[in-house]
């Protein structure tokens, strides 16, 4: 009798839960006509933002990159990258044509969470720490002047190729004191306390360290795409396509444009989840293209869903997981590991929601977390591609030299794209069913491992401020 009881309630579980399901899925729903309006409204956004400052949700950064590595760079130089969850500190020999990369090594460590709301002195005395450390690690402390290429993952206002203004955070930081100054003077006061005698050559942002990366290897690469804790795009331009350009033109009459994509917000599908938790973060209102496809709050979305569909649907039975309450307490990493559960009994994802949030659930459950988790993904996923698709369609409408036509290389980086596969999938499907057959043929989504390292020594090589380092 009593496990009749138990299975009657297992079953009334889901009942009451399955008609919330289906309204997420609605809700996140994205047919080809949402994306199709994405892509467009993403690519109207561009040329506004191109046009003039303040143009559009795009603040359409110049990079004051204007020549991308060739593959003869020569000598030894630092990368610092400062991103959402990491910090990194490389030094890379770079060889010149043949030899291309002699050598990397490099340190990383997770940032402290407390540091993400300290001072901007705590900030960068950590930063300038880290590379004393590093540098000073094998004895290798430069005799000359270092010089090093700074991967800053926020947006900044460039005022040249070393020098930039701090907009604002972004990913959950909220370091006093740094909005509003040159970030690249920070870090040069930073190191002068700690009698370090390096210098900043280049301060890029990830996206273009992207490029600059995946450009040394393939020629064919005009677009780079971050989708990790936070997200972001950017593409090679040409100078004559940016109306608020006042500058010289460069040799090249082209220059890497950065977008800031997490700021775009026109056409999403957005839920009553996201509304909350906007309504709850540090920035709201802000970075909204962000906060539906980027790796920090894809967890915490779905965490918000299921909150409600236990509390209002009793998803899990008559116990209330108080933890699931916590905000953040589901991760991304966390809906990745349960997507790839294939057992039958849906063993992983049980033990997902007991660990990280102290729910117990049933076979029936478990089955409506994992579409919970694949409704806020795909959504995410396909946005993503969306948003590419925007790019290419901006650069093909306007370039004379059309880029449908031929190979054209999108390079990818990011924990988010890197480590969930359906995510990669259902990106990869949204641009395909977007371009057609034919098109999305000559479109190679590459996943650019580490491209931001290697790339902001390569921009730190090619604005060298002593020429030649070796
Ligand atoms: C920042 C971008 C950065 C992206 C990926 C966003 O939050 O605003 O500058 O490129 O994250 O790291
Ligand atoms: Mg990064």
């Amino acid at each position: 009798v009593s496990r009749f009881k138990m299975s009657v309630r297992s079953g009334s579980v889901s009942m009451a839960a399955a008609p919330m399901l289906t309204k997420l899925q609605q809700d996140c729903a994205t047919p080809l006509p949402v994306l199709r309006n994405v892509a467009a409204s993403m690519s109207d956004d561009i040329r506004a933002g191109l046009a003039v400052d303040g143009g559009s949700d795009l603040k359409m950064i110049l990079s004051y990159v204007d020549s991308l590595p060739t593959g003869d760079e020569k000598g030894l130089f630092y990368a610092l990258d400062l991103g959402g969850t990491n910090f990194r500190v490389l030094r890379v020999e770079l060889g010149g044509k043949d030899k291309r990369v002699i050598a990397i090594e490099s340190d990383q460590v997770s940032i402290p969470q407390e540091l993400m709301s300290a001072t901007s002195e705590e900030l960068f005395d950590f930063i300038a720490s880290a590379l004393a450390n590093f540098a000073h690690k094998d004895g290798n402390f430069p005799g000359k002047k270092g010089e090093i290429g700074f991967t800053f993952s926020f947006p900044v206002k460039q005022t040249s190729i070393d020098s930039g203004i701090l907009i604002k955070w972004t990913k959950g930081f909220a370091v006093s004191g740094t909005a509003g100054k040159d970030v690249v003077a920070c870090l040069n006061e930073a190191m002068d306390r700690k009698g370090i005698d390096m210098r900043v050559s280049a301060l890029v942002n990830d996206t273009v360290a992207t490029l600059a990366g995946a450009r040394y290897w393939d020629d064919d690469v005009m677009v780079a795409v971050i989708l990790g804790t936070g997200t972001n795009a950017c593409y090679v331009e040409r100078m004559d396509c940016i109306p608020k350009f006042q500058g010289e033109f460069s040799p090249s009459g082209r220059t890497i444009v950065n977008l800031e994509w997490g700021a775009f917000s026109k056409g999403l599908p957005l839920t009553v989840f996201d509304r909350d938790m906007d309504a709850a973060s540090i920035n709201p209102g802000e970075q909204i293209f962000e906060k539906t496809i980027s790796g920090m709050y894809l967890g915490e979305i779905a965490r918000r869903a299921l909150l409600h569909m236990a509390e209002e649907g009793s998803l899990f039975g008559k116990s209330m997981p108080e933890k699931l309450s916590m905000p953040f307490v589901l991760g991304t990493p966390d809906l990745s590991t349960m997507q790839q559960d294939g057992t039958e009994d849906l063993h992983t994802v049980g033990s997902v929601l007991y660990n990280v949030a102290g729910v117990e659930s049933n076979l029936s459950s478990r089955k409506i977390v994992l579409e919970v988790c694949d409704t806020v993904v795909k959504r995410a996923a396909r946005l993503a591609g969306a948003g590419i698709v925007g790019i290419l369609q901006k650069i093909e409408k306007d370039t004379k030299d059309a880029i449908f036509g031929k190979r054209t290389v999108v390079a990818m980086d990011g924990g988010l794209y890197e480590r969930y596969p359906q995510y990669r999938r259902y990106l990869k499907e949204a641009v395909a069913e977007l371009l057609g057959p034919e098109t999305s043929q000559n479109i190679v989504i590459e996943h650019s491992k580490d491209g931001s390292g290697i790339g902001a020594a390569l921009l730190a090589a090619t604005n060298s401020k002593y020429g030649r380092n070796l």
